[in-house]
């Protein structure tokens, strides 16, 4: 099928382009510090490349810009609802579908659906808007990822697994009653883009169904996920993107979904669920928080737009594609020694700040400091993933230590090209050479919530 073997090579040809500025270093420099030293408080017209997230970032393709004009506008049961409804099943396979305007939406619903104040909610890893609508509806988050994905330097293949035996070990210490359900993220995003095998997605549905727990799915790279256990993962290197996820989500109950990932489109997401009562109050929820649960937020061109990307992303090729573009640019930064946590990730490469900058503890913020340089010196825009985001501890108030302090470079899907990512590597390689003046930040601002988006800083 393939004319090249280099699937860095685009699937695809530009027909549009959005020019973008070139700015100083003054610039920078005054704009940053305007900015409280937050990348998420830059303009996005004063930043050259753009690896903030690949949240809603994507360029859609010409047959998702077709659907748009054949948005069915009515405000109940629109045409696109009914082809989106189509388009999950064949993909995901889930009975249920409840669109929403995007993932925190979903999580909304479930969390709400799912859990009773007081209960524990295991998860490998947490997720940010996950947790924080799981802790709002009075539930306690407990990690139970494998080891290794708290190691940047752990090559495991799977580091997104869950740790049966810490699952198996708070269902002993707390009581299956007391677990609202398990959380599976795939793939893990604050460990750095890991996979989960299918045998370990296997195994923690055999032990949750013995305790009569739920297992949601967080299924916003669930793409990426299965590309990866085609390529890594023995006995599944004949079968499709496409008949794996399907393969992944029958170990589950049900999931959640940000729309603005993997498939490709600006807005948008879901909650899905094969139980007929979850299905149920999700859809009488819905229509509080969100919209009718025949649109759920979204325009009816945006569910459009949202289907034929899921069924365009759900393709080898694509994901093959896109996951060549982050080797590529880990592979340079590899070269050049700089630290970042492997396996390279899906949707991004993060560098490790605490080695990137040994001198500035963790207490100064490593990696938002070094988000901020990367933007100064080049123009780049990337995000923290560390101690910021990681906020505090909803019981005592500490803040939280991460072992993972990052800086994640994300990369959007369609959007930059192999030069794009060589200045990106050049401008993070020559921040390496001249580390030592680099400094710490402190927080001036802290906003109750979700603190990284609009937390501001000063330099010390
Ligand atoms: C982005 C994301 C979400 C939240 O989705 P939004 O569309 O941003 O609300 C949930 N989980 C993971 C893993 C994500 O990356």
């Amino acid at each position: 099928m393939a004319l090249t073997n280099n699937p860095m090579a685009e699937p695809y040809k530009i027909k549009m382009v959005e020019p973008v500025k070139i700015t100083t270093k003054e610039y920078r420099e005054k704009v940053a510090k305007e900015a409280g030293y937050n990348t998420f408080l830059l303009r996005s017209e004063d930043v050259y490349i753009d690896l903030l997230t690949d949240s809603g970032t994507n360029a859609m393709s010409e047959y998702q810009w077709a659907g748009m004009m054949l948005g069915d506008e009515a405000y109940a049961g629109s045409k696109n609802y009914y082809f989106l409804e189509n388009a999950m099943y064949e993909c995901f396979g889930y009975k249920h579908l409840v669109p929403t305007h995007q993932g925190r939406g979903a999580e909304n619903l479930v969390s709400q659906t799912l859990i009773k104040p007081g209960q524990y909610v295991p998860g490998n890893m947490y997720f940010t808007t996950t947790r924080a609508h799981q802790e709002l509806q009075g539930g306690n988050f407990v990690d139970v990822i494998v080891d290794a994905a708290h190691d940047p330097y752990n090559t495991d293949p799977f580091k997104g697994n869950v740790d049966l035996q810490k699952f198996e070990d708070l269902i002993k210490k707390v009581g299956a009653e007391n677990i609202a359900y398990i959380t599976v993220g795939v793939t893990v995003n604050l460990a750095g883009g890991q996979p989960v095998s299918m045998a370990n997605l296997k195994a923690t549905g055999e032990l949750a169904r013995k305790h009569g727990i739920k297992v949601i799915l967080d299924a916003t790279r669930a793409m990426e996920n299965a590309y990866y256990i085609k390529v890594r993962e023995n006995g599944y290197e004949n079968k499709s993107v496409k008949e794996i996820l399907k393969e992944m989500c029958s170990h589950t109950d049900g999931a959640t979904c940000s729309g603005k990932k993997d498939f490709h489109t600006n807005i948008g997401g879901f909650a899905a669920c094969n139980d007929d009562e979850m299905a149920l109050k999700m859809r009488n929820m819905v229509v509080l928080y969100e919209g009718l649960q025949t649109y759920g937020g979204m325009a009816g061109r945006d569910m459009e737009a949202m289907a034929r990307g899921m069924l365009e992303s759900c393709q080898d090729h694509v994901m093959a594609h896109r996951i060549a573009q982050s080797e590529y640019l880990g592979n340079k930064l590899i070269a050049a020694g700089i630290p970042i946590v492997l396996p390279i990730g899906g949707h991004g490469v993060f560098i490790d700040a605490l080695k990137f900058y040994p001198h500035i503890p963790q207490e100064q913020y490593t990696a938002q400091s070094l988000a901020n340089d990367l933007y100064v010196h080049a123009g780049v825009r990337s995000v923290e993933r560390g101690t910021v985001s990681a906020g505090r501890n909803k019981d005592t108030g500490e803040e939280i230590r991460p072992k993972l302090e990052t800086v994640r470079l994300a990369i959007p899907r369609r959007v930059y090209t192999q030069s794009h990512f060589d200045v990106v590597a050049e401008a993070v390689i020559d921040l390496y050479k001249n580390r030592d003046q680099a400094r710490g930040l402190k927080m001036v601002y802290e906003p109750k919530y979700l603190r990284f988006f609009q937390a501001r800083f000063e330099k010390l």
